[in-house]
């Protein structure tokens, strides 16, 4: 569809995102809580009763991906649950709310789906593979990580045993020679994607080793070879091949389908995601009648979700690739009554408050400028922004829309507190806040909150 040039905003959903192209790039996921969240660090102090450590993990100290590894899961719950506590005090205090028991998982190790491993080469032709050292490129060996999917590590070792018997040489990052840069293994539940990201074309030999990879793990559904040959701190580069398999794998886990290629985005812990979209849907209380805006959407998922319970939604989303995907997304699983918008959320939400207050002004302007069909009144709003947060003429926006309730998913608690402040001042009121642990064994901490409009 032709967009029209002199509008503020772009549209897509019922109207395909226009650019075609596909990055393919994603950073090494060196065991953040891996997802495309802006990781601005959290400037409250870290809890200090992490001691002792029982050698939890014998990378802690290189790795420094854990904060928590080494404390009992139960008390790590009740440090993420005091931290919320704490930190949401003023509001608390201010909406007369208590914190919910923040909500636990049911494994907290092993539950990364996503799995990134960096090949390199070592003195007596011994082959590297693990993470970055923190602050580096020196490769730490490691095998066994605590938070990763078992099988995929034990995907990424057989390579690792495999390589000498089809010759295939770790990549050396620092003279731009060698073969096999990364492994990244994807665990979903129609089967496993394995991505051999290579800094060589020419592959001697991949039939062979697709079959003896095969042979030890039928479960993989694809293996792909991503080239890779430029100086860059990005896993992927932009071609793939695919070597077995469809190129994907699907997780259908949400009752949707979603299709996962190397570069998609998804929530890297499946049982914890169901819990939290579960729960941000419950705090919606959606009949079927509602007009929902799913704000910072992403890949569309929790719109997509919230959908077969709601009139329709619209997501708003600023990356090019996610609002494709989220098309896309919703094309397979036919859902109809979702459109996306590739725009900043703050942007957009003044546009549709510009709109709004125009219109109060003069009912008719809509129709004048073609604009009818631009929808700027909506019953919920969730928002899933970045660990950086809202914006004060996002939240600005919200009250000139008068949106009577929202459901904030946030996980980043400093940017939390902060806009939570600006939500009350604005005529909001706080009815409920949930923590969610999306990634034990870290600091990190989700935290869903249902906010309400209070009458005018
Ligand atoms: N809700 C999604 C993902 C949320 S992650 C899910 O659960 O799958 C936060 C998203 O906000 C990312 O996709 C990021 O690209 C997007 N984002 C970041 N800044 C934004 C902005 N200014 N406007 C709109 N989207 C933004």
């Amino acid at each position: 569809m032709q967009e029209n040039k002199n509008r503020k905003y772009k549209k897509t959903g019922a109207v395909k995102p226009e650019n075609k192209k596909k990055t393919g790039a994603v950073k090494p996921a060196n065991k953040k809580p891996a997802n495309n969240k802006s990781t601005t660090k959290s400037v409250d102090k870290k809890p200090t009763n992490r001691s002792p450590r029982n050698n939890a993990c014998p990378y802690q100290k290189k790795c420094g991906g854990c904060d928590y590894i080494g404390i009992p899961y139960g008390k790590q719950l009740q440090m993420k649950q005091e931290r919320i506590e704490k930190l949401l005090l003023p509001i608390t205090r201010q909406s007369r709310v208590k914190v919910q028991p923040i909500v636990g998982a049911d494994h907290p190790e092993y539950y990364r789906n996503k799995v990134h491993s960096v090949f390199a080469g070592a003195k007596g032709n011994r082959i590297l593979r693990g993470i970055y050292e923190k602050n580096s490129h020196r490769v730490v060996d490691i095998k066994g990580c605590k938070l990763e999917d078992r099988t995929a590590d034990a995907i990424i070792e057989e390579i690792r045993n495999l390589m000498p018997s089809f010759r295939m040489k770790p990549y050396d990052e620092d003279h731009g020679v060698g073969f096999l840069r990364h492994v990244l293994v994807r665990v979903a539940s129609s089967g496993i994607m394995v991505v051999l990201v290579t800094g060589e074309l020419t592959f001697p030999g991949k039939n062979n080793f697709v079959k003896a990879l095969r042979k030890k793990f039928p479960e993989i559904e694809t293996i792909i070879q991503n080239i890779n040959n430029k100086q860059t701190s990005m896993v992927l580069g932009e071609r793939n091949i695919i070597l077995y398999g469809k190129g994907f794998v699907v997780d259908d886990r949400l009752g949707l389908s979603f299709r996962i290629s190397p570069s998609a985005f998804f929530q890297i812990n499946t049982e914890q995601t169901v819990k939290l979209y579960d729960l941000a849907l419950q705090e919606a209380g959606l009949t079927g009648k509602e007009t929902v805006l799913d704000a910072y959407c992403g890949t569309g998922t929790i719109g997509m979700f919230m959908a077969s319970h709601a009139k329709q939604v619209v997501g708003v989303e600023l990356n090019r690739e996610a609002t494709r995907d989220a098309y896309n997304n919703a094309k397979a699983n036919r859902v109809k009554n979702i459109r996306f918008v590739n725009q900043d959320a703050t942007e957009y939400l003044e546009y549709l408050a510009s709109l709004r207050r125009e219109s109060r002004r003069n009912v008719n302007r809509h129709e004048a400028s073609g604009e009818k069909d631009v929808i700027t009144s909506f019953d919920v709003l969730c928002m899933d922004p970045p660990r950086t947060g809202s914006t004060p003429r996002f939240i600005k926006a919200v009250a000139t829309l008068q949106i009577p309730k929202v459901v904030y998913i946030s996980c980043g608690p400093d940017t939390l507190a902060r806009d939570l402040m600006v939500f009350t001042k604005l005529g909001y009121k706080v009815d409920r806040i949930t923590p969610v642990d999306m990634f034990p064994q870290t600091e990190h901490v989700e935290t869903v909150v249902l906010l309400s409009r209070k009458a005018d």
